[in-house]
């Protein structure tokens, strides 16, 4: 039996065309037409004002780190449940991760504690020019809140929107919160290039900036004149046109994903110690991945025994992203944690979530899953 993964890229004969279109082109660099109409229809996707396509998510927050002149000896709150790329970007610029615990119900930062620890840094002397929440599974962060908080302290905002592109809060969209958002376009990713990621920014000297940077910051001289270090991370002209074709069909890869979260809903409704994870108030998330959370003394199987049962039917689950804090690469960072993050982390399993999975697929999980409530009752 095939492998169903947790959320396999979904391509179609339209993005074999944007490909083949692109190689005709003649423009297969690292630039090209694509690049720039894949930026522009970004931008205008999520009502950001400038857009700059990169080769991956976490090349996007780095650069926007380094615009912002973070750098050692500075400190830069995030989530500690997030995926490592948010904690390794901020890493690279030499400033030192702080991570913060999350509200139980969305499993993203917490804005009292996040509030608290800045305080808390600024109070020891410490400088904390940035934050980055992160939008947790597709369900955007709470940025009114974090927005009232950066305001007090005067700390920039930068939006890990890596998961969440397509969801909404309030009239916002995913990938304008902040003074700049990040977006992500790896292969598992709600959309994909393959391999991309994108900074969005109503600020143009730093979309500006960010563009320089990736192209390995080369003055424009005939010679190449560097006067700062520069990257080399920008996307290809041929995954641009990849992009293009995904984008176009985002809004039906997010329904596709928003009826498989309805079926987990329907095939847990009854089951005691279940909750699908975030279920209350998703009706503007993008539904990236669902998961289901168990209390498993109610329940009396915990998630490992399901995904174990999973496992045997070649089902790819996986526990909530284990938290930053009890990384061992990061276990001596400072941290502001309430223990929620890490009881996510212990009760919680995603479950495949693709848009490209059909109903040969979704019988195969239901199945499995059926089978294995008749086992444990
Ligand atoms: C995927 C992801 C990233 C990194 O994106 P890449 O394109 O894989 O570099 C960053 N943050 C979060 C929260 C992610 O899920």
């Amino acid at each position: 039996m095939s492998r169903i993964f947790l959320s396999s890229p979904d391509v179609t004969d339209l993005e074999e065309q944007y490909l083949v279109d692109s190689i005709r082109s003649g423009w297969v660099a690292p630039l090209g037409p694509q690049v720039d109409a894949f930026e522009q229809e970004m931008a205008d996707r999520v009502g950001a004002h400038h857009a700059v396509a990169l080769n991956s998510g976490t090349a996007a927050l780095h650069l926007v780190l380094v615009s912002w002149g973070v750098g050692p000896g500075d400190f830069v709150p995030t989530s500690t449940l997030t995926f490592a790329a948010t904690a390794n970007a901020i890493t690279y610029t030499g400033a030192t991760p702080v991570f913060v615990d999350s509200d139980l119900s969305t499993g993203n930062i917490d804005p009292v504690l996040l509030d608290e620890i800045i305080g808390k840094l600024k109070a020891e002397g410490k400088s904390v020019p940035a934050i980055v929440p992160v939008d947790l599974l597709g369900r955007c962060a709470d940025y009114t809140a974090i927005a009232a908080v950066a305001a007090k302290h005067g700390v920039k905002v930068l939006s890990d929107s890596a998961e969440s592109l397509g969801a909404r809060s309030g009239d916002v969209l995913a990938g304008s919160f902040g003074d700049a958002a990040i977006l992500s376009f790896n292969g598992n990713k709600i959309m994909t290039t393959s391999g991309g990621g994108m900074v969005l920014t109503a600020d143009k000297d730093l979309a500006d900036h960010v563009r320089f940077l990736s192209t390995q910051a080369r003055e424009p001289a005939v010679h190449y004149e560097h006067k700062e270090i520069g990257y080399n991370y920008r996307l290809s002209n041929l995954l641009a046109g990849l992009g293009r074709a995904q984008l176009a069909r985002l809004d039906d890869m997010i329904a596709k994903r928003r009826a498989h979260r309805q079926m987990y809903d329907d095939l847990f409704a009854g089951v005691p110690g279940v909750e699908i994870f975030q279920r209350q108030g998703d009706e503007h998330d993008n539904c990236w991945l669902t998961a289901i959370v168990v209390d498993s003394a109610t329940a009396e199987w915990t998630t490992s025994e399901l995904s174990a049962a999973l496992a045997e039917d070649n089902i790819e689950s996986r526990p909530l992203w284990k938290p930053m804090h009890l990384q061992p690469v990061f276990v001596d960072h400072p941290r502001s944690v309430t223990g929620t993050a890490e009881a996510l982390f212990g009760t919680g399993l995603s479950l495949p979530s693709g848009s490209a999975l059909g109903p040969v697929e979704t019988t195969r999980i239901t199945s499995a899953i059926q089978a294995f409530f008749e086992r444990w009752s």
